[in-house]
């Protein structure tokens, strides 16, 4: 039954032949709908309908419209997620919103796994506001005990994106609340990846990016949620006329518009809005339960097969697939040069500084058969050394 989903699933992607793509949590691969629906707004809206588009095509909604869409893979209920901005402008509103709240608090707690713009984001939001607040960054697995009643935000990453490592989100958010901190959970390696309900959870904020796992298009608008009781009282310190509650009144005063619409901020860029909105609509008919048990188990054969053939790399990622995400890590010191190695040979991973070789497991369009001639390649390039040339050496400015 699931097979059929995924079958089904995988036709709507255009992936090129022989290549197998394990980097849809770097960038998710194209779906025909959303090249259709992009030469189509561009043709449409763009050349015919022209200043017309933003009514008749409806363009000044999409970013409730995608925020909708969204809202439905990571439990949010109806109008409390935005499309829009990328995930590194929307935790600056997250956290400025956050910090809003809590006036009387001056702690940001995040931990060392948490992706670097997250961390600067923070150390700059706290520069920028002037209150002395103060980032204290711990360890993974301390950040349980260092929760007490000096922290304003807990500003935490689900799924670590080095080696995978999952938080358990609802225990965070419930230990958290129980200290009266809010919570920000930044979902890039969560949204489309592995079941999330921000709404069970009672997260006070999400953000998450429309590129990887929702597969929106290289640089696609990121998305931000704000849980119903907050919305109203989050006073971000960035704002723009979108987020006004009148924005065609011209009114020279800020105004914030109510609840989540006060996260706009400038226009929104309509075609890479238009192709994450396409891109979404592979998901109609997709639970997440399966999604999930389908990239354990992708992920599970991965292991053992690489693990098998290549005893020179070492798992980065937890053994345990219940705190892992959907993503699988292996050290090696020469990584870089083996993931390009690798990728001249059609399995397209990725690569983390300082030695962790990524890959990205996405049941929509990757199945058993690409999981064994991943790691069939993988062996071929360790035991023939195939990385052992000078050009896989050289670095080019994306890993
Ligand atoms: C990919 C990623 C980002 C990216 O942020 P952008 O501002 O969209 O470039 C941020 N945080 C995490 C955890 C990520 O994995």
């Amino acid at each position: 039954m699931t097979d059929d989903i995924f079958a089904r699933t995988r036709a709507l992607f255009e992936l090129p032949e022989g290549v197998v793509y394990l980097d849809g949590n770097s960038l998710g691969p194209l779906p025909s709908g959303a090249r259709q629906r992009v030469l189509s707004e561009i043709d449409i809206g763009w050349g015919e309908r022209l200043i017309r588009g933003w009514n008749e095509s409806g363009w000044i909604d999409l970013p409730d419209t995608v925020g909708n869409k969204i809202a439905r893979l990571i439990g949010a209920p109806p109008g409390t997620v935005i499309a829009g901005d990328s995930t590194s402008v929307n935790l600056f509103k997250a956290l400025t919103g956050a910090l809003s709240l809590k006036p009387e608090r001056r702690v940001v707690l995040s931990d060392t796994g948490n992706f670097p713009t997250d961390l600067y984001v923070a150390q700059v939001a706290i520069r920028a506001l002037g209150q002395g607040h103060e980032l204290k960054v711990v360890d993974p697995s301390r950040v349980a005990e260092a929760i007490d009643d000096s922290v304003a935000v807990l500003m935490l990453t689900e799924v670590d994106y080095g080696t995978g490592r999952l938080h358990d989100m609802n225990a965070l958010t419930a230990k958290a609340h129980s200290a009266g901190v809010l919570t920000i959970w930044d979902l890039c390696h969560s949204a489309g990846a592995l079941p999330v309900d921000v709404g069970a959870a009672g997260a006070d904020f999400a953000v998450g990016c429309g590129y990887k796992y929702l597969n929106g298009g290289p640089g696609a608008p990121a998305f931000i949620y704000v849980r119903p009781e907050t919305g109203d009282r989050a006073d971000p310190a960035l704002a723009g006329w979108m987020g006004h509650e009148a924005p065609f009144v011209f009114d020279p005063v800020y105004r914030p518009g109510a609840g989540i619409s006060r996260m706009r901020v400038g226009t929104p860029p309509i075609l890479s809005m238009a192709a994450l909105d396409a891109a979404l609509d592979v998901w109609e008919g997709v639970d997440m339960a399966d999604v999930r048990k389908r990239s354990i188990v992708l992920s599970e054969r991965f292991i053992k097969e690489v693990e098998a053939r290549c005893p020179e790399l070492e798992l980065a990622s937890p053994r345990d697939p219940s705190v892992r995400g959907s993503q699988v890590s292996f050290r090696f010191r020469e990584g870089y040069a083996a993931m390009q190695a690798l990728i001249a040979n059609g399995v397209i991973g990725d690569f983390r500084a300082p030695d962790i070789m990524r890959f990205g497991f996405t049941p929509l369009y990757i199945s058993g058969a690409d999981v064994v001639k991943a790691a069939q390649t993988l062996e071929r390039v360790m035991t023939e050394r195939l990385w052992d040339r000078s050009e896989y050496r050289m670095r080019s400015k994306v890993t």
